[in-house]
């Protein structure tokens, strides 16, 4: 269950050393993320950036992205596993309506200023349009990555804490 009172561009307390000492935190489990990782992101903002350029979120020391679209499983640096990631269609959302914001003055200047017959202007606008849209489809989808995992949503979600057993589980027996 995501943190909805954490905003995408709040730091997280992620970098504050934990009440145990370093050695019994990495050797406590939790995974990839009790590794010691000194480029971890400072923001949301710089998570979402380093997703954009194709960096792993997490440490920025590898790519992201094994294909165009397809990320790799896990950062061979940082062990961080990018399996759970849910972008769906958000990418596509995104890169459509960047493309609109750019193209729209594009066209409201070439419509206004300048007399482009039509068969011109729909060439030119379609080219442009699809261009800009695949050029925007992996850095969005880069962000949108980096995001899910800095909110801990979806699979991302960080462990519960291991409560101990008292009378309230023995309770709801
Ligand atoms: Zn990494």
């Amino acid at each position: 269950m995501p943190d909805c009172s954490i905003g995408p561009f709040d730091e997280l307390p992620r970098q504050k050393p934990s009440i145990p000492p370093a050695s019994d935190a990495i050797r406590g489990g939790g995974g990839a993320r009790s590794r010691a990782q000194p480029n971890h992101p400072r923001s949301g903002f710089e998570a979402a950036l380093r997703g954009a350029l194709n960096r792993c979120p997490s440490c920025g020391q590898t790519a992201l992205f094994a294909r165009y679209l397809k990320p790799v499983d896990h950062c061979e640096m940082c062990l961080q596993d990018w399996t759970p990631q849910q972008a769906d269609d958000f990418p596509a959302y995104l890169s459509i309506l960047i493309t609109g914001h750019l193209l729209a003055p594009v066209i409201i200047a070439l419509v206004s200023h300048w007399d482009v017959p039509t068969w011109l202007l729909m060439a030119l606008v379609l080219t442009l349009a699809a261009g800009t849209m695949t050029a925007l489809l992996q850095p969005a989808k880069g962000a949108v990555i980096a995001m899910q995992w800095w909110l801990s949503m979806h699979g991302f979600a960080r462990p519960e804490p291991i409560q101990d057993a008292g009378p309230s589980a023995a309770k709801s027996e």
